[in-house]
């Protein structure tokens, strides 16, 4: 297996958060799912759920007719509020489709709140939620970006619409923009990263770990989680690299299966509620069963 290193991502916000767990919702609601790891809660907030062509898939038409005979599929964007004992973060921000405030408010914090924003990929689905109207949704936010995502954006054609909402992103945050190493490694963290390059230049996963439990945030390394465990060598052309994208997809999913303790995952376009454990089945084929 390609080595995937690890690194912890700094020492998280000094500032001790009130976490307001009487305000929270209810698992109850129909976008919003919470899930413990360990100490630390982690909410998946599903910013939207469409109907899309598989037109998007390559590498094994016989498996997604047999899957999706009429040709349609369900894409859902999702991303996620995690509450550590000292801190409240988010890992990407959606769409931008619901009303951040009121959503945020069900799960018992605010916008201001927020003290970090992990950011997995420069993609509209990932980053759309950090802006509205111009300005900043979260304004006492370090918004984290690696190093190789921000080259990897502003190397593209002055055209490119990635780096076209990035550029703006980066003009209303300016120096709340913090770069790190995702490829390097620590220890002393619960969040920490991986580089996991394919779907983006410079994509980044991240791994929550705390009290021997573990959850994966696979970003949008799984385009179609039916299709893509049955046989992880299909790809999408939502892949900027389609050959690594599936390379990286093999190498997680052996990562999660050595993992020593209970390891749970989740991504960008898992199904709703999202919380996920994936199993091997036999080589080359893997089996999802969501948490409820
Ligand atoms: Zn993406």
């Amino acid at each position: 297996m390609k080595k995937i290193s690890i690194y912890i991502i700094f020492v998280l916000i000094s500032t001790m958060c009130f976490i307001c767990l009487g305000c929270e919702s209810s698992n109850k609601d129909k976008n919003l799912y919470k899930t413990k790891i360990g100490n630390i809660i982690v909410w998946n907030i599903m910013d939207s759920k469409t109907e899309e062509s598989t037109d998007i898939f390559k590498g094994d038409d016989k498996l997604v007719k047999e899957t999706y005979p009429n040709g349609k599929y369900t894409s859902y964007v999702n991303f996620f509020v995690v509450k550590t004992p000292r801190s409240i973060n988010l890992i990407d921000t959606g769409l931008g489709n619901i009303d951040m405030k009121t959503t945020l408010s069900s799960v018992g914090v605010t916008p201001d709140e927020i003290d970090s924003v992990y950011i997995t990929h420069i993609h509209p689905e990932t980053v759309g939620g950090l802006i509205k109207e111009d300005k900043a949704v979260f304004p006492n936010s370090k918004i984290y970006v690696s190093f190789s995502e921000d080259e990897y954006i502003l190397g593209k054609k002055d055209d490119d619409p990635n780096k076209i909402l990035y550029k703006k992103i980066e003009k209303i945050y300016g120096k709340k923009i913090t770069n790190f190493r995702s490829d390097a490694e620590d220890s002393r963290n619960p969040i920490t990263s991986i580089a996991s390059y394919g779907h983006t230049g410079g994509h980044t996963l991240y791994r929550i770990e705390s009290k021997n439990e573990i959850l994966y945030i696979l970003g949008g390394i799984f385009t179609d989680l039916n299709l893509q465990t049955k046989n992880p060598k299909i790809s999408s052309t939502t892949d900027d690299d389609q050959e690594r994208a599936t390379s990286a997809r093999q190498d997680i999913l052996d990562l999660i299966e050595s993992e020593e303790y209970p390891t749970k995952c989740t991504g960008t376009h898992f199904p709703f509620p999202g919380i996920a454990k994936i199993e091997k089945v036999k080589n080359g084929e893997y089996k999802y069963t969501l948490e409820q």
